[in-house]
Order: structure tokens, then sequence, then C-alpha cells
């Protein structure tokens, strides 16, 4: 049952972590079953199915982007995105100001960082990010507000590797965090439904969960 599985994900992680419901996939009956049962936070890796969904579901839903986005399609969610969780650019990130700033909105947005093993096409090297913060355009970018990291681990069985990815995305957030005057930057997006709580002991305060919401 939806509604058992995401009260007991609550009570494992606490009041500390927040649990975002990755409800890709699901049939719009499932996402509305979490709802029933009070879940508000929702998350889409693509656009497309993201907007019927917004569209198909009540309003007060919280809704967080968790897949790579092309500039072009940010027009479309601009309205109503509370958090992008997947930027990977500045290029990304001014057109993410411009879009909300039409909106007259402040959208969050989590830097995704590139932290496993493997040939993943999407998210930033430490590098790129440190240039994106210490960029001289993100000052005036007022309708974006950088919330924190997002990182995603290998796909594998091997639990020290993924402790280390998980680590090393910690360390980098309690870098920058000491390095840059990011007022808001609190959020460490990182754990899924196999490897959450190990997530959460590295540091993680933000889960994304499908799987096992949804079993
Ligand atoms: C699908 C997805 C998740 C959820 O994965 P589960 O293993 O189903 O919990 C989390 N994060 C991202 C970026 C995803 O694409």
């Amino acid at each position: 049952m939806i509604a058992e599985n995401i009260n007991q994900i609550k009570q494992e992680v606490g009041h500390n972590v927040k649990l975002v419901v990755v409800s890709k996939f699901r049939a719009i009956a499932e996402i509305q079953e979490a709802y029933v049962a009070g879940h508000r936070v929702f998350a889409e890796n693509k656009v497309q199915p993201l907007l019927e969904r917004y569209e198909a579901l009540p309003k007060d839903i919280e809704w967080h982007l968790i897949g790579h986005l092309q500039t072009n399609k940010v027009k479309y969610i601009a309205p109503f995105i509370h958090t992008i969780q997947s930027v990977d650019s500045l290029k990304l990130l001014e057109e993410i100001n411009k879009q909300a700033a039409k909106e007259g909105r402040v959208i969050n947005c989590l830097l995704q960082i590139y932290i496993a093993q493997e040939d993943t096409k999407f998210g930033l090297s430490k590098e790129e990010c440190l240039a994106i913060l210490n960029s001289t355009q993100l000052s005036l970018l007022n309708n974006i507000r950088i919330t924190g990291l997002m990182g995603m681990a290998t796909f594998t069985k091997d639990l020290q590797q993924v402790e280390r990815e998980f680590r090393s995305l910690k360390t980098f957030f309690d870098e920058l965090k000491t390095t840059f005057n990011l007022p808001d930057f609190t959020t460490i997006s990182m754990g899924m439904s196999n490897d959450y709580n190990l997530a959460i002991a590295c540091g993680s305060n933000l889960i994304r969960v499908g799987t096992k919401a949804f079993q």
C-alpha cells in the first residue's frame, strides 16, 4: 500500500530528512493515493510527464524536477516548479532566472554534481560547480535561489564505493558552505530507494524515493 510505504519511510528517516516521492512512470491514480495519504512533494525526471501530472493533480503539490532540463523547455515549468534539482550549467541557471522573472517567481535550484564512477552524461564536475559559484553573473540572478547540491551514486552493489561517493558530496557541500556566502544553501539531495539509509548516514537531508514508495 502506497500510504503505508510512505508513512513507513517518513517514520524511518525522521523530520530532518525531506522525502521527495519520485512519481515517474506511475499512474495518476497512484500519485493521487500518495496525495490523499497526505504527501505533497513529488518529483519527475522529464518535462512532458511533469506537465501532464501538474495539470491532472491538485495544485498544492510541491513539484521537483530531477532529470536533465533543456534550456528551451524551462518556460513550460517556470510557472509552477518548486525546485530544479538537476541544474548542470550556468546557461541553464540564466534561463531559469529569466523565465522565473517573467512569472514573478523565485525558483529553487540544486546544482547536480557528478560523483559517480560511471559514464553518466549529466552533472557538474566540482571544478565546473566552483566556476559557476565564482562567476559574477550569478549574483545578478535574483529569481533563482541556489539551495544546495544533488548527486547520484554509481549504480553498483559495492556499498563502499557508494559510501565514498556520498561522503565526497557531503565534504564538497561543507567546503562550499564555508567558502561562499550562500544563505539558502542547506540541501544535500542524495539517496534513492536502495541506498537512502546510507545516504542519510553520510549527511543527506533530502531523499528521492520512487520504487519503495509505490511497491
Ligand atoms: C528514478 C530516480 C530516483 C528514484 O529511484 P528509485 O530507485 O525508484 O527510488 C531518484 N533520483 C533520480 C534522479 C531518478 O531518476
